[in-house]
Formats: C-alpha cells, structure tokens, sequence
C-alpha cells in the first residue's frame, strides 16, 4: 500500500492524503487550501491524479479545508462516494454549498472589478456543484467497520475537535498494515466537545500539528472572557467574536450564556449573524448526544441567542450602537458577514474584538491578533483601534501537551497498544510541525518525520 501527501504538508489547509494499492485508490479528506494567496492559488492546480481514477473519499469531519475540494473533484469526473459521519453528512449539506456561493461571489467580484487576468473569471465551483457533490455521501456510524473499495476496511472513532469529527482508521487486507489519520483533534478538556478517544493500534499514523509548537497556556479562558466582556460594556462597546460557524460558535454562546446565568456578565443582548452558524448550531443541538451540552443547555442557547436571518436584520444590527455580544463568521475574518460589523467596529477603541482559534497565515486575523494597525476590507483599509484578542485557549485543537497526553493514553505500558512503526507529521505551519517531530521522538522513541508536499511513501 502506498501513502502519498497531496494536501495538508507544510500547512494547516488543504488537506489530501491518497492511499492505493495496484486495485484502488482512497483519499482521505479532499480540502480546500485557505490563507494566503499562494496557498489558494493551488486549488485551481489540475488534481495530482485524474479525479476519475479515485475510487472513493472519506472525510475526518466537516470543515472547507478538509471537504472544500469535493465539489471540484466530482466536477472534474470523480464518480465514487464520500464517506463520513453523520453529523459530518450533515454539516457538509451546509457548509459546501455556501462554499460554492462564495466562489461565485469572489468570480462575480473579480469580474466586476476587472483584476482578472480572465475576461470571464470562473468560479472554481459553484453552488449546484456542491449539491451535485453532495449525492455522492453516504453516512455511517462511530465503530462501525465498512468498506469503501475493496480491500479497505474503514472505522471512525471521536476525535473531539468537532460534531461528526473522526479519526479515521485504514486496515489494509492484503497487507495486514492500518494507517491511522488523526484528522484534527480536540482538546482534553474542551467545555462542549468529549476528549478525543485514544488510538490503540496503528502502524502507520499521520497525526496534526496546528499547535505543534505552542500550549493553550493556563489561564482560564472563562474567566479572560468574562473580564473583556465587562470590560467593554462598561465603557459602552460591542464585543465581536469572529468565530468557526462549525464548532467554535456553539461553544462561545454557551460560555457567554454560561457566565450570563451565573452573573459574572453584565445581561446584555447575544446575537447570532450568520446563516451558516444558525444551521450548525440547530445540527449542534439536534446531535446532543454527541458531545457535552445537555438538551437543556442546548435549549438555553437557543432561547437567549438573537438568531440574524436575513441581510436587512444583519445590516440593522451593524448599526447598533448599545452593548451587545456578536458572534458572526467566518472565524479567521476571511468572508461573511463579520467582515461588515469589522468595519463598523475596529476604528473604535471602546470595542473588542475576540477571536477564538487558529489563525492561518495570510488572514486577517491573523493581521489582527498581530498586532496590524489596519488591515484591508472590501478594497479598503481600516484602522484597528479596537482592544484585540485571540483566546487560543478557547481552541478546537489541541495543543502539543494534550497531543502527547492523549497519544499516551493509546500506549500500554506492556508494549501492546500504540507502537507505530511510522508517524507522519502533517496539518501544521513547518516550524509547528517540525517541533512536534521532536516531541514524538523524544516522548515515545518514534520514527517521525515531516513529509514533504506530493511525495509518496510505501506503508
Ligand atoms: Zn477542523
């Protein structure tokens, strides 16, 4: 069987990774990359194989950079299916075709501003595409072994970064040998998500490294939370969390309703602006029994969340100028409607601005939790005088500490449980990737290695 690295090397988008033997050919995750312009310029290169010889996909979970490509792929000719979780099926009905949508919308906007080289730029998927993507899923559970070619036998177990979210485990018939991918995982303690479940056996695992370099820190992040929210209210500002519209914007209206509840928060108005993030958040609590909120907790979300539906309420809230909490996507500030209260809201100092996760290179928010002075909006720049955060500690990942932590509880101390002959270390900036390669070593005596874009490995 052979491993080969098409996405997700070297970076923490796009990621791609094709297993095949002389038979058949099985790609796990199928991303779109996001960031700088280096990056997204690859999603126009041709696919390293013909899409058509691909004989099937299976997800890890729901986020662009790990399904973005699918819509492409199956418009380039690719004619299998795509396997995945439930809540990922679900997650997906949404998410791929608002990414369709913004590609028409970026098409339409070079079109209509002439930066082109194209007279006719394209999108590289469109709306319709995503759906036509979408009839190739077929969903199954945690645990449940299946086979989605010939001579692979696949089993999801929870991940924790996520709803649906997966580690995805490869057994090899012919060979004997199971590769193990990580896919992105969560935290040990996350406040709404379950810890990921420990890998018993894998010979060959590819594991992340988003925070390969870098811990969460100790602080507790309620607490950071609590002092900014009081903090801006009480000189009259507006708190807006950029967040993930999967994952993190459920969890960020839990904690703020959370502190609400218990008085550490001043009661102020809680509103929801993005159409995606609505939809997730209704998947999040239709799924209760997937993750750590109780119905009821969910329900509480629900009640005391201002859901933003429509452009004209979207815009109407852009125009407030009470304190409120807004939590709107996308999460890195790279589209969506938060771009719009961006605008409105950095040139003010009474505001905050509060992201919750990774920032990839290249984004805004990035540029923001940096320290930039203004960044560019809309063909525009913008000062930022808003107090800026970025709580990582509020991070879907985890960091190094809680990789290593829960690699070790797959490890059994009589040598029978976690003892992979190969680890590749994959989904990270290649300082982070290149620290956690160390720390593999050095922790388990691991023969790790970061491996370099396309290349291919025999496993
Ligand atoms: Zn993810």
């Amino acid at each position: 069987m052979k491993l080969r690295f098409l996405g997700g090397a070297g970076t923490v988008t796009g990621s791609r990774y094709l297993l095949s033997d002389e038979h058949h050919r099985l790609l796990i995750d199928c991303g779109l990359y996001q960031g700088v312009k280096t990056l997204r310029r690859r999603n126009w290169a041709p696919f390293p194989v013909a899409p058509d010889t691909v004989n099937a996909v299976v997800l890890t979970h729901a986020h662009i950079d790990h399904s973005g490509y699918l819509p492409a792929l199956v418009k380039q000719g690719f004619r299998g299916k795509v396997f995945c979780t439930r809540a990922t099926h679900e997650l997906c009905d949404v998410l791929l075709p608002d990414a369709g949508f913004l590609q028409e919308e970026d098409a339409r906007y070079a079109h209509h501003k002439k930066f082109s080289r194209h007279a006719n730029p394209e999108p590289l998927f469109t709306e319709k595409d995503a759906r036509a993507a979408l009839r190739h899923f077929e969903s199954l559970h945690y645990h449940e072994p299946f086979e989605p070619v010939p001579g692979f036998e696949v089993t999801f177990t929870p991940a924790g970064h996520i709803l649906g979210s997966s580690c995805v485990h490869v057994h090899h018939k012919a060979s004997g040998r199971t590769v193990v991918f990580s896919g992105d995982v969560g935290r040990q303690q996350d406040l709404i998500m379950r810890p990921p479940e420990p890998i018993r056996h894998a010979d060959v695992l590819v594991c992340e490294s988003t925070y390969g370099d870098r811990t969460h820190g100790e602080l507790d992040p309620e607490q950071v939370l609590a002092d900014i929210i009081t903090r801006t209210a009480g000189r009259g500002g507006i708190v807006l969390m950029p967040a993930f519209a999967v994952g993190r914007a459920q969890m960020l209206l839990y904690v703020v309703h959370k502190l609400m509840g218990a008085g550490r928060i001043p009661k102020l108005p809680v509103y929801l602006n993005s159409p995606m993030a609505i939809k997730a958040t209704e998947i999040f609590c239709r799924h209760h029994k997937e993750h750590k909120l109780s119905q009821a907790q969910c329900e509480l979300i629900d009640e005391h969340t201002e859901f933003v539906r429509t452009v004209e309420a979207s815009m109407k809230l852009d125009a407030a100028r009470y304190p409120c909490i807004i939590v709107s996507a996308s999460g890195m500030a790279s589209g969506g409607r938060v771009l719009h209260h961006l605008k409105t809201l950095l040139p003010n100092p009474r505001n905050s601005v509060v992201f919750a996760g990774f920032q990839a290179p290249g984004t805004r928010g990035d540029a923001l939790v940096h320290g930039a002075e203004s960044v560019k909006i809309h063909g525009e720049y913008w000062p930022a005088k808003a107090e800026i955060h970025n709580l990582d500690s509020l991070s879907a990942h985890g960091d190094y500490q809680e990789l290593l932590t829960w690699l070790d509880q797959g490890v059994a101390a009589d040598g029978s449980g976690l003892s992979p002959r190969k680890v590749f270390v994959t989904h990270g900036e290649p300082v982070a990737s290149d620290t956690m390669r160390k720390r593999l070593r050095e922790r388990f005596g691991w023969d790790a290695e970061v491996p370099e874009l396309f290349s291919e490995v025999e496993v």
